[in-house]
């Protein structure tokens, strides 16, 4: 069973056995296979710990074929999805390339997609000097996919400076790679002229991805690279510092505050008031964008607004209200500051002369209905590039 974060599954006593999992096996680095208080496995497997479990048991198989029919058909179905909920412009964490440019060619493609790409794509871009910014205003390689640097926030495995409050023994968190590792990645693909992007939750994280990112820029400098730290969750006064020095734009949970508001008292509101912290980000200059992370958190953007505003959730809570930000504002981060994160600001982002005729036409002014209510708002119609791609 997997949570829905992407970080913790749950594994049975059958799948532990066949992975030769045991209570006393140890902990990989970077991950852990989790021990209730009489040290028995609870069954619960953190980040790198999972991958004993990708090389036992039975999956179901699919033909070259029926792979890429799946490809085809969920690109197809998300796309009318993103367009229904108001979404003209999305940034894609890797996929099937082939598929989306068919979904294309048949005028299944509603939205517009800064492609993400990892694994064989993104060595086939350094290879063959591909560097972000190549392709056209509905497909263009954007920044790599996450590199991931640390664990997860909704499920509290990501690498904090302290201890987790109330968690015993001491447990400070998962960290995915050395620093060394780190730096090796981010300075190949930065040399290789594409947008490094990381995916970074706990200070510590934030700051291994601003060490690899600031020696890259030193040893192979390149103007405007604008490296992407995805989620960039618990910042500090230091690390805000940096990422400003760096021109870092931070792509950071937006629904969450709304949706995952029944985790946040496992940090407390001490952390909570630095976590997601977009007053912060914008007071010291810095052009966060949002970042849903669908699966893991809802991209509906109106959820994401109302959660950047009110800082409460669906259960009532209120967490690090100090970080609350105008509905003006949070409607920047989720329009042009998402353009400026992917290198398109010149056609995206703003409703201007000259710009992409991207837009989606609401049934209420978000800055007038009552702050509960805005992820209420219907919208109405999803403009693409001037034609309409849904309606109510
Ligand atoms: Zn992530």
């Amino acid at each position: 069973m997997h949570h829905r974060g992407g970080h913790t599954p749950f594994y049975n006593s059958k799948a532990l056995e066949l992975a030769g999992v045991h209570k006393d096996t140890p902990n990989p680095p970077g991950g852990t296979f989790d021990r209730d208080a009489s040290g028995e496995l609870s069954g619960r497997v953190t980040d790198r710990a999972r991958s004993v479990f990708s090389k036992v048991g039975e999956r179901r198989t699919f033909t070259a074929d029926q792979k890429a029919q799946r490809d085809r058909d969920g690109l197809a179905y998300i796309s009318k999805q993103f367009v229904r909920y108001g979404l003209t412009s999305v940034h894609h964490e890797g996929g099937n390339l082939s598929a989306l440019q068919q979904v294309r060619a048949r005028g299944e493609l509603l939205h517009r997609v800064s492609y993400e790409a990892t694994g064989n794509v993104l060595d086939a871009m350094i290879a063959s000097g591909i560097a972000t910014g190549l392709g056209d205003e509905w497909i263009r390689f954007g920044a790599t996919s996450e590199h991931t640097a640390d664990g997860s926030f909704s499920e509290r495995t990501m690498a904090l400076s302290k201890t987790y409050p109330g968690v015993e023994p001491p447990y400070q968190g998962n960290i995915i790679e050395t620093q060394n590792d780190l730096n090796a990645w981010v300075e190949r693909v930065h040399r290789g002229g594409i947008q490094v992007n990381c995916h970074a939750n706990g200070d510590v994280a934030i700051n291994m991805v601003l060490t690899a990112v600031e020696r890259a820029q030193q040893l192979f400098p390149r103007s405007d690279a604008r490296p992407k730290i995805t989620h960039c969750t618990l910042i500090n006064d230091d690390l805000l510092r940096r990422i400003k020095a760096a021109g870092v734009v931070p792509a950071v949970f937006t629904s969450y505050a709304y949706y995952n508001t029944d985790k946040f008292h496992f940090y407390g509101e001490d952390l909570m008031k630095r976590c997601m912290a977009f007053r912060s980000f914008l007071d010291a200059g810095v052009p966060a964008a949002a970042g849903s992370d669908f699966s893991p958190g809802p991209f509906d953007p109106r959820m994401g607004v109302q959660g950047m505003v009110t800082r409460t959730g669906w259960n009532g809570q209120t967490w690090g209200a100090n970080q609350r930000i105008s509905v003006e504002e949070a409607l920047r981060i989720n329009t042009i500051n998402g353009a400026y994160n992917s290198h398109e600001e010149a056609i995206k982002g703003s409703i201007t002369s000259g710009k992409l005729a991207d837009f989606v036409v609401l049934a209420d002014d978000p800055h007038t209905v009552d702050q509960d209510k805005i992820k209420d708002i219907e919208i109405v119609r999803t403009v693409v590039g001037g034609s309409t791609v849904y309606t109510a």
